[in-house]
């Protein structure tokens, strides 16, 4: 799947760079904290989504979400969980 360009710049904006070691690691749920896992995976997100995105799939997020609802969500979470 082709991420489109300005979600993946959000994620680079956002998330940690990785300086080639381990990825952050969700604490609650324990999985890598890649983009798929935030963006339906995670339980610990789960209400965040719900509140910003309102679907359940990743096809869901790329086709009906609106991208600044995306980057909403994404600060959310950074901000709250600094992932
Ligand atoms: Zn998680």
């Amino acid at each position: 799947m082709k991420w489109p360009q300005r979600w993946v710049a959000a994620f680079v904006v956002t998330l940690p760079a990785g300086k080639g070691e381990s990825q952050p690691v969700s604490e609650a749920c324990h999985f890598p904290h890649t983009v798929k896992h935030i963006l339906v995976k995670c339980t610990c997100y789960s209400a965040a989504r719900q509140r910003y995105f309102g679907v359940a799939t990743l096809k869901d997020v790329f086709e009906n979400v609106a991208s600044r609802n995306i980057i909403a969500y994404i600060k959310y979470i950074g901000f709250c969980n600094r992932i």
